[in-house]
């Protein structure tokens, strides 16, 4: 490919509003231009890059023995409903609007193609002799993104490998997951990017059912722990620390152990205005560590949908309505920790017995109502006294291990000391309070050990998530009725596994990984084209034909090679060459002509080398051979 005659509309300018690395450089460098927020279409360049992609991923998922299909992006709002998926996933979820009746009021575009891919397995996979069988796609998605950010990191228009397994049994879907986990690592690997396997929140599931390939960067929205000798990594939302626990027979809260202080009263004292744990501690002469912090939130528990699988298209009655209960619950952490709304939502899940409650912080009034203080006040001691049925206690494993804690007085203006779990507050359900639940429910902190025990402490980072590994159990066989016939001869609902990747963040991850002050450092194997030839002064009738030669020798040896004819100034060449990133760079000049050689450098470390120009081509295809080999051992 000719520079001259190809299509690459760099620009010296940072753009405003990207911060991103990946995002500056890739508009920088001409792979993308932005359409509206959080849509951007592919130049030539970028889209190069994006099909290399394409490919690696496409070839993995093959040698995985997965089978490509297409689904469409249009469907019937229908399907989400049978799934209860209009309500989970609410403005995400794209429709094409018009009145009602009319069929676009009815059509959905797909931000994920779980019910379709159902809805062609119900359809068709009839007998457990067709299974496991495993379905992929490389697919635009559409998903009304709220904030789209970072560029092509988060947008409302990208293109997915989404994948979804089908199994009979449990240990066949375990077998599936674990395929696609390796595939994974092939892909990541194979894209030149450092990836890490992190334990992920699996939803309902449970368990260790679920994995992200992470990606650890600044830019990145997800916040990874990981333990300092890696034997630990997990998503904040799911991640916990090591928790010593209770000596067997011990009550936890009860009694004071040896070493420890005897339990002293409760005692009031007057805090006027400080609301805040920090301003407490100053007054109460006391660490935020020794405190209770007191949150209380509201669960609301979605009526029974009528039909889970209800038939045609008949309209569902919003989850969440007025009518929906709503009962308050307390949240009890440390003073020094913060509730992971993840798990106590999960928490409250289990405690009302409903899948799809979910929990709110609660307002003012209801605060007031329930502490007989204002906002800032609040405290475990007696709370449960407070109660109305349904009302539930959750009480963070940490905070049964204080003693003589302090906390809010539940009365306005006034804390307490001498708070003492067990004692002052239950620490187990009775027949009076059924909900009342001790768990893990805080985010996971700098500094706390590894869950595994080593006592590795765990550090928190700020990573991408460029791809998903998901246990999903049969909760889309269920919804939709996706049965198959057992050896048996009984039917059974498919029990599921779905993997997706984002290609374009695997784009602009690795440029986030792999670029300096000048521009992007592609990875061979993504890379746009994998070697440009520089010539410096295209007026110079020799260095041009020199240049083209060794340009043309590379093509006929099948290297993805750029020729660099522009009649332009040297300098301008080379910052375009840094800003693109091609790994492999060859310059023709006049006077290193004149000493018989032609300059090669790599973009990442871009020190010379020379070489006679009848060598070039051949060394530098030899280059291009040993990283495609390295990529290629990789899978
Ligand atoms: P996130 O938490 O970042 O929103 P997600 O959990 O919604 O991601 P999945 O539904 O699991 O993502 O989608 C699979 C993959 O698709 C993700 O791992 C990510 O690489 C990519 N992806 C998801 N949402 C977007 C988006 N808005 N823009 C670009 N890529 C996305
Ligand atoms: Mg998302």
């Amino acid at each position: 490919m000719h520079w001259s005659q190809f299509f690459i509309p760099t620009s010296k300018e940072t753009p405003k509003d990207a911060t991103a690395a990946s995002h500056v450089l890739m508009l920088r460098a001409g792979l993308i231009r932005q359409v509206a927020a959080g849509v951007y279409c592919y130049l030539p360049l970028g889209y190069r890059t994006l099909r290399k992609v394409e490919a690696i991923v496409r070839e993995e998922m093959n040698r995985a023995g997965a089978i490509e299909l297409h689904m469409s992006v249009l469907m019937p709002l229908d399907w989400w409903q049978q799934t209860g998926r209009t309500e989970a996933m609410g403005d995400t979820l794209l429709r094409l609007g018009g009145p009602p009746g009319d069929w676009r009021s009815q059509t959905v575009l797909g931000p994920t193609h779980e019910e379709q891919v159902v809805d062609i397995a119900r359809a068709f996979l009839g007998s457990y002799k067709q299974l496991p069988i495993n379905l992929y796609q490389i697919q635009t998605k559409f998903r009304g993104e709220a904030r789209p950010k970072s560029g092509v990191l988060r947008t409302r228009e990208f293109l997915m490998k989404d994948a979804y397994s089908f199994h009979a049994d449990k240990a066949s879907l375990d077998e599936g997951y674990q395929k696609m986990y390796d595939a994974y690592c092939r892909i990541f690997g194979r894209c030149g990017l450092p990836y890490i396997a992190v334990e992920a929140d699996s939803g309902p599931i449970g368990g260790d059912s679920s994995h992200e390939f992470m990606v650890l960067t600044d830019a990145g929205e997800d916040t990874v722990a990981i333990s300092e000798n890696g034997d630990y990594a997990a998503n904040t939302e799911r991640a916990t620390a090591f928790f010593e626990g209770h000596r067997d027979g011990e009550t936890p809260g009860r009694s004071a152990e040896s070493g420890q202080a005897a339990a002293e009263p409760l005692r009031e004292v007057h805090t006027p205005g400080a609301g805040r744990v920090e301003d407490v501690c100053k007054v109460l002469g006391t660490t935020p560590a020794q405190m209770i912090k007191t949150l209380i939130y509201t669960v609301t528990q979605p009526e029974p949908q009528a039909s889970a699988r209800g038939s045609a298209s008949e309209p569902q009655a919003p989850a969440r309505g007025p009518s929906a209960p709503v009962s308050r619950l307390v949240a009890l952490v440390r003073g020094d920790h913060d509730v992971n709304e993840i798990k106590l939502r999960k928490a409250a899940r289990q405690l009302c017995g409903s899948a799809n409650a979910s929990i709110d912080m609660a307002d003012a009034r209801t605060i007031e109502e329930l502490t007989g203080a204002k906002v800032g006040f609040a405290g475990p001691q007696g709370i449960v006294e407070r109660f109305r049925a349904g009302d539930m206690l959750v009480i963070d494993r940490d905070v049964t291990a204080l003693r003589n804690a302090a906390s809010g007085a539940n009365k306005t203006d006034y804390h307490v000391t001498g708070v003492n779990p067990g004692r002052d507050f239950p620490l187990a359900p009775d027949d009076r309070r059924p909900y009342v639940l001790v768990a893990d429910i805080r985010m996971v902190v700098e500094g706390d050990l590894s869950p595994r025990g080593s006592g590795s402490p765990i550090r928190l980072k700020t990573a991408i998530e460029v791809g998903h590994v998901f246990k999903l159990g049969t909760k889309y066989s269920d919804a939709m009725n996706a049965t198959f016939l057992t050896r048996e001869g009984k039917p059974a609902r498919f029990i599921m596994g779905c993997y997706g990747i984002g290609l374009n963040r695997i784009v602009a991850a690795a440029i986030e990984a792999n670029h300096d002050d000048n521009g992007i450092i592609w990875p061979m194997s993504i890379a746009p084209f994998e070697a440009v030839v520089i010539a410096l002064d295209p007026r110079d009738d020799h260095a041009m034909e020199v240049a083209a030669g060794i340009y043309n020798e590379l093509a006929a040896m099948g290297v993805d090679v750029l020729f660099d004819d522009r009649d332009e100034r040297a300098g301008f060449k080379f910052k375009d060459a840094d800003l693109v990133g091609i790994p492999l760079r060859v310059v023709v000049g006049k006077k290193s002509l004149a000493e018989g050689v032609v300059e090669w450098s790599h973009r990442r470390d871009q020190v010379k080398h020379t070489l006679p120009p009848a060598q070039a081509a051949g060394h530098i295809a030899g280059l291009v051979r040993a990283a495609r080999q390295t990529s290629a051992a990789l899978s």
